[in-house]
Parts: structure tokens; sequence; C-alpha cells
């Protein structure tokens, strides 16, 4: 009789511990302003009339450019229609901070919108978003146009081959080579000014670069090493890395030129997610799924309201950006001059 009483306090005891630490796990009992734990919640802030944020707030709804067909940044399942990776997962980050909520809660005010790489721009310049998560190189070429919080990743050009092929170890091999890449990138730019005797092949998007290679139409596709490991990711038989690369892609946030609180509001909100890990857990959920190693954070440039001023960070800037010049592919796949890149 003394035995089972003395169980069933145990039983008890135990059963209460096991709810007060259940209740501290569950996300929507965490309270409004701590947002450092993934899951966790935070109230939506104040901000001045009048601003970007505000303007957000008001709508209910943020609308966010990114890729549809990058693995590890942006892609789409065609299943369910859902976009993920670690552009997008920047994006929700950026969304909580504006409209409160927690990451998985606040999808539902985020309208995704496809952005391929020569509409980045465009759809910045005429408000068809508010912001461009899209592994989008800052350089001085666009600044001119637009305006970048960040950066808050950087990349570096590399070249995608065939799995058998040995005679592509550097950009200089391209040189009378057909090789592929998108229209308005700086990926575009750099082969033309690393390998000016490449013959390139441009289409919107680099799933189309991928399928070329595999059909044998070209026998290498360039762009940041982080998109091309995506591709060898998902098929490690046909494709591998060249692993020489050749360029610093610092990865910016998109928006509107001249708006220079909105612009510190982005970059303030990365410094906090840089700072409180929810940026290395949105790299390790999505990249490091891709075998990479989550690296440094990487240093802000909050550069002058001018805009124009050449910064540290920007390895590829200062030249012109792709397709400056008005090129177009010389295989007749593209009938169209990129935009600037
Ligand atoms: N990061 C480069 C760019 O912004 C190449 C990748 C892309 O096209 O998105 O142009």
């Amino acid at each position: 009789m003394r035995r089972t009483r003395w169980f069933v306090w145990l039983v008890v005891v135990v059963a209460m511990v096991g709810a007060a630490c259940g209740e501290a796990d569950d996300p929507t009992t965490a309270t409004g302003g701590d947002d450092n734990e993934a899951g966790s919640t935070t109230a939506a802030p104040t901000f001045d009339a009048g601003t970007t944020m505000a303007r957000i707030q008001q709508k209910g709804e943020i609308t966010v450019g990114v890729k549809y067909d990058q693995p590890g940044f942006g892609q789409q399942d065609p299943a369910t229609g859902e976009v993920e990776g670690f552009d997008v997962e920047i994006a929700k980050l950026i969304a909580v901070a504006i409209l409160g909520g927690d990451v998985d809660s606040v999808e539902d005010k985020i309208e995704f919108v496809e952005s391929v790489s020569k509409n980045r721009e465009p759809f910045i310049q005429d408000g068809r978003v508010d912001i461009v998560v899209a592994t989008y190189t800052i350089n001085d070429t666009r600044k001119q146009v637009i305006d970048f919080a960040g950066p808050y990743f950087v990349a570096k050009q590399d070249i995608m081959v065939r799995k058998d092929d040995t005679s592509i170890k550097a950009v200089d091999d391209l040189n009378g080579k057909k090789v592929c890449t998108a229209k308005g990138s700086t990926s575009e730019k750099n082969i033309r000014a690393k390998a000016p005797r490449a013959d390139v092949l441009l289409f919107d998007g680099y799933d189309e670069c991928k399928e070329a290679l595999v059909d044998e139409r070209v026998v290498a596709v360039s762009t940041d090493n982080t998109i091309l490991a995506g591709y060898v990711d998902r098929s490690p038989d046909e494709l591998k890395l060249v692993d020489n690369p050749f360029s610093d892609e610092p990865y910016g946030i998109g928006l509107k030129k001249g708006d220079e609180a909105f612009r510190d509001f982005l970059n303030d909100r990365l410094e906090e997610i840089f700072e409180g890990g929810q940026w290395g857990d949105a790299f390790e959920s999505t990249l490091g799924q891709l075998g990479l190693e989550t690296p440094d954070t990487p240093t802000l440039d909050r550069y002058g309201a001018a805009g124009g001023a050449t910064t540290s960070t920007t390895g590829t800037g200062g030249t012109g950006g792709a397709g400056g010049s008005g090129s177009t592919s010389t295989t007749g796949a593209s009938s169209t001059s990129s935009s600037t890149g």
C-alpha cells in the first residue's frame, strides 16, 4: 500500500515536469519581442507613418521576388506550389520583423513572385515587388537603378560540366567552347570578361542551362558555385563542379532606390539575425542539406545614400553589369539582349 502511494506521487511529479517542459517548447506560448529562437513569435512593431515598413504592415502582406528554379535558394515544389530555400528563409525572417508572428505563420503574409535574373531590377523599379531576395549580386551597375541591403551571403562564380569531362579546369578553358548562363546575370558579364572567345548561350533561368548541358548542347554551365552545387547534388552521377572559382558574388536584398529608411531597417534586421542565430539556422536547414558548411556571417555594407560608391565587398562591381553592352547569345537561343546586370 505504502509502495503504491509512493509510485503514484512519482507519476504525478514526472507528469508535471513534462508539462512544464512542453510549455517552454511550444512556440505559441513564447512572448512577443523575442524571436531569437526558431519557432518563437514576435509582436509586430509600430513604424513611422509614411515608411515602407508601415505601408507593408497596412497592406498586411509583403511581396517578395525569389527564384523558382534554384535548388537550395529558391525552388518551387511543383506538387504544393510552395517555394523553399535559403533566400525564402531570409525573406520570412524579414517579414516577421515587419508583420510579426513567426517564420511559419508569416508564410501566409508573403506573396512570392518568380523573379528570373533579368527582371529583378524592373520588378523593383515598377513596384511589382517590395524586395528581391534572389541570389542577387550587389554591384555598382545595379546600384544605379535600385539599392541593396546586405550582403547576407557571398558566393563565387564557378563552372559545372558533365561528370566525364576532363577538358575544363578553369574559366580560360571556356574559350572556343559553348557555355550556358542566364540573361541579365553577372555570370554572363564575368564569362565575357574572362573567356572572351566563349560561345555564350543565354536562357532566362539555370534549369534550361542544366538541360542544355545534359543534352550536350553546351559543354558547361557557369554561375554561382552555390547554385551549381544544388544541381550537382541532384544529379551527382551526371554532373560535377569544376571547383575553381573566379569571382565574388555578394548577395543583397534589392529594394527601391533611395529608400534609406527601409534599407537601414533591412540592414538592422540582417544584423539581428546574424547575431541571433536565425541566419545560421536558415543556412543549415537549406544549403546545409546540400553538404555546404555554414560560413561566417558576412560584413554588412551600409554604403552612403549616393548609392554608386564602390564598396569593399563587391568584388565584381564597377566594371559594368552582365549584358551591359547589349550582347546577345551567339548561338541563337536568345534573341533579346540582357538587362543591366
Ligand atoms: N548572382 C549572380 C547575379 O546576381 C548570378 C546568379 C543569378 O543570376 O541570380 O547575377
